[in-house]
């Protein structure tokens, strides 16, 4: 754990595994509510220097942490391929979006302005500013390892608010790895801690009760995130919480089913399906199915799954044996239920597969309403195709969801591309394009899939309070 400027050690420690082999790839610190006590109170002692240093400082720490995250590449991406199973390629692609974070709000920090407001007196002047929240406590998923850590620490350390991190017990190695990177720049002692833990709960108890901490940023799934949000309530703590989801992929009548299946295939293997903006329900207007489904089938079943320290795989293992039964349980329900196996449908296990956690990449046609598939969130390498016949059933289908992330639509039609992106009950709409979001770009999902958007302008803004100030001439 890094707490105070320093690494701490503790008697307990757990194991962190390789999810292609099963094997353990080193130690973390056990940590539980002492040590999280400790970490707030360093960072409740750091906050008053940090908020008051120059942006320009802050800015600088930052553009070294983006330094040396992009030199540490191709490490920080072997690490991050052992530990969580993604191919090298996306490996790579992750550190630098991560590092991505660290450069734009590098930038940012020095934006951050207030207002002079026209007063209802002559002798009045309004002006307001925004300061830093306070003490954040973060909370992060194993999915995306390292890019998760500083979507968050990069806009709160900016704003000026000192941080306490707990990682998912999966990715301990990866949050310690970034960590060391904030060591490496020079960051003061107290301004961001890291506390590992095998059981999140003391953690995360202490985390929305202690009254130090005036912000809690969440990002997994649905279920936990509802029960720290209600505990942080209690406090009248500000919540950032990035979610769950279920994302529509939704043909057009008018669409290309060749070249949307192209796109399809990249977005649904991305991280192999375990990524909170995965498409989870492929909405295909009947005609267009046969030639969308065997193109997707045929390019989904030449996928090859293996360790992602093989440069020629493209689907690394899922993230533990639970996640295999739940992808496993959605697809028996589904064809017990009349869906049909386009390909995959069953665990990998030949060539040593069998030592991790390897699904077969999996099409399935005939989807519908009363499988479980339909509103379960897979978070695996599946695809339910879903045929609708009448267009205006797509915004009823589409938004049938407790979820509002990310939905993706393919039409070459303005203005169906219009409506579409109008009347979709979803944060993030990728229109013929399967990678909506960046940097710079507000991230994040309405309805269940959470509150607040990390990323772009408004990342910033959930770590900041406004301030007015009304001075009267008179
Ligand atoms: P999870 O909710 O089980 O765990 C997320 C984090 O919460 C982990 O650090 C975990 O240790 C912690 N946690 C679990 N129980 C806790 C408790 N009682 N108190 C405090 N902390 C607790 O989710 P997961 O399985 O790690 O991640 C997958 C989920 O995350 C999916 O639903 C996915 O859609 C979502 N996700 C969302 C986004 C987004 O930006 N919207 C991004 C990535 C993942």
């Amino acid at each position: 754990m890094y707490i105070d400027g320093a690494w701490i050690e503790t008697r307990k420690t757990f194991a962190s595994h390789n999810p292609a082999n099963g094997e353990i790839l080193g130690q973390a610190p056990d940590g539980n509510e002492i040590e999280t006590r400790q970490a707030i109170n360093a960072a409740a002692k750091a906050f008053p220097a940090w908020a008051s240093s120059s942006a320009y400082l802050r800015s600088q720490l930052l553009y070294r942490a983006w330094q040396l995250m992009i030199q540490r590449k191709e490490e920080l991406a072997r690490l991050m391929s052992e530990e969580q199973g993604k191919p090298l390629k996306a490996a790579r692609n992750e550190v630098v979006y991560g590092a991505d974070f660290l450069q734009w709000y590098a930038e940012e920090a020095k934006r951050v302005y207030g207002q002079v407001i026209p007063a209802p007196r002559a002798d009045q002047r309004f002006i307001s500013l925004r300061q830093p929240v306070g003490v954040v406590a973060a909370i992060t998923p194993w999915n995306y390892p390292m890019s998760m850590l500083t979507r968050k620490m990069a806009p709160a350390l900016a704003a000026g608010c000192t941080i306490v991190l707990k990682p998912a017990e999966a990715t301990p190695l990866c949050a310690m790895a970034v960590f060391k990177i904030f060591h490496d720049a020079g960051f003061p002692p107290g301004v961001v801690n890291l506390v590992t833990a095998r059981d999140p709960e003391p953690v995360g108890e202490e985390m929305v009760s202690n009254p130090q901490v005036r912000k809690i940023t969440f990002t997994g799934s649905t279920y936990v995130g509802k029960q720290i949000a209600s505990k942080a309530a209690l406090h009248v703590k500000r919540v950032s919480m990035e979610l769950g989801g279920h994302a529509p992929f939704i043909l057009c009548p008018d669409a290309d089913p060749v070249h949307a299946a192209k796109g399809a295939v990249l977005i649904k293997g991305l991280n192999t399906g375990q990524a909170c903006i995965s498409p989870n329900r492929f909405l295909v207007h009947r005609p267009l199915v046969p030639a969308f489904v065997a193109e997707l089938a045929a390019r989904t079943a030449k996928l090859k799954a293996g360790s992602g320290l093989d440069e020629s795989v493209s689907v690394g293992p899922l993230i533990s044996q639970l996640a295999l039964d739940k992808v496993h349980r959605q697809v028996e329900d589904a064809v017990s239920k009349g869906a049909k196996v386009e390909c995959g449908g069953h665990r990998l296990s030949d060539g040593g597969l069998d030592k991790g956690h390897f699904y077969a990449p999996t099409v399935l046609s005939g989807v519908a309403r009363d499988m479980l598939i339909w509103r379960e969130e897979t978070f695996g390498p599946v695809a339910p195709v879903i045929a609708y016949d009448d267009e205006a059933e797509i915004l009823p289908m589409a938004n049938d969801t407790e979820y509002g992330l990310a939905a993706y639509v393919y039409t070459p039609s303005l203005n169906r591309a219009m409506k579409l992106f109008e009347g979709l009950r979803f944060g993030i709409i990728g229109i013929n394009d399967i990678n909506p979001t960046a940097v710079a770009a507000p991230f994040g999902g309405m309805k269940e899939s959470g509150l607040g958007r990390e990323g772009g302008q408004e990342g910033i803004s959930e770590y900041l309070e406004t301030k007015l100030g009304g001075f009267s001439l008179g």
